[in-house]
């Protein structure tokens, strides 16, 4: 594929915003997200302090961010990069699918990595293992599925779940649940998951409480226990990054390696909101304008 102007890897409200900035400056853009469902905005049921937008969901907001930046010549790509190249001066993104190229790059991809834990998770997502309740929840309707975690993100998908599943098992390792679910919800505190079985299809979890083991019959298994980190593991170190593997920039939002800005919560700034992610995508993309015009003026010198 030949190089686009700026190639921006995460199409959340960070890369989304980028991408209406760098599009809008007449620049050939290039989205590549890995999945909306999998970013931290797409969560957001109701998102009322999005400046100037009153009530709206996550989901709808990056669906307008998209549309806005289609409008201004924009594309997107589905596919999720596990590596790139930084050493030239195009740079290059390795897709599953595809390798994307760029004069410039934005990473945007957030803080929703994910690693898998416990045995039977790898092999059983996508057939029962999911980590996303709106994306899958349709799939378990009428069936018994368990919940894993102890956050928010964890309460708000087993309230979306409660509305759809027969029975809900919410699996928590403190001793009280994060908050209310409506509708029939069995708690099991102090329990850690250790393993979910299943031959092709998930048929149950297996939890740790109270130092003897337990099997929990379910069809579903949302799990919400490794958020919050940094999704910047498929940077295989052509970037620095602090021990948490947050990305670090300047003011101007560039990294270390020259043509090459990120942005939003890979920051992991202290203040994760949808606001200051779009801020951030705009300051990334009007560096990377300000980068493009200078490398244009000293190829022209
Ligand atoms: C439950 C919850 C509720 C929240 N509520 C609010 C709220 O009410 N108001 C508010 O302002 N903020 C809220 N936030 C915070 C807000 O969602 C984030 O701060 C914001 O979404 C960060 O934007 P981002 O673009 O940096 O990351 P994200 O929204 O996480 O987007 C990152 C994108 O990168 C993509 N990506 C990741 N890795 C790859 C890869 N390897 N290849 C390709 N694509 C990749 C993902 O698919 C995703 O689309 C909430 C967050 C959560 C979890």
């Amino acid at each position: 594929m030949e190089a686009v102007d700026v190639l921006i890897v995460g199409g959340g409200p960070a890369g989304a915003s980028a991408a209406i900035y760098a599009a809008r400056a007449g620049l050939e853009t290039l989205v590549v997200d890995r999945g909306l469902g999998t970013g931290a905005a797409r969560l957001i049921r109701e998102l009322e302090n999005y400046p100037g937008v009153v009530s709206t969901s996550g989901e709808e907001l990056l669906e307008t961010m998209h549309r806005q930046a289609k409008s201004f010549g924009a594309r997107f790509a589905q596919d999720r990069i596990t590596g790139v190249d930084l050493d030239q001066e195009i740079k290059t993104a390795y897709g599953n699918l595809d390798l994307y190229s760029g004069r410039a790059l934005i990473i945007a991809t957030g803080s929703m990595e994910r690693a898998s834990s416990v045995p039977g998770e790898e092999e059983l997502i996508g057939r029962g293992v999911s980590y996303c309740a709106t994306c899958d929840g349709a799939f378990f309707r009428g069936k018994t599925v368990a919940v894993v975690g102890s956050g928010t993100e964890a309460l708000e998908e087993a309230r979306h779940l409660a509305r759809l599943v027969a029975k809900l098992y919410f699996i928590t390792s403190k001793k009280e649940l994060p908050g209310e679910i409506p509708g029939e919800v069995v708690a099991v505190t102090g329990a850690t998951l250790q393993r979910i079985y299943g031959e092709g299809a998930v048929q149950g979890v297996e939890i740790r409480r109270g130092g003897s083991l337990e099997r929990i019959e379910v069809q579903g298994v949302f799990i919400y226990l490794y958020g919050n980190r940094p999704v910047t593991s498929f940077l295989r170190g052509a970037l620095p990054t602090d021990q948490r593997g947050c990305l670090q920039v300047d003011s101007e939002m560039r990294t270390a390696v020259p043509g090459v800005f990120a942005a939003g919560d890979v920051l992991c700034p202290e203040t994760k909101q949808v606001v200051v992610a779009a801020a951030e995508g705009c300051r990334a993309a009007l560096s990377a304008i300000r980068y493009l015009n200078d490398l244009k003026k000293s190829a022209g010198s």
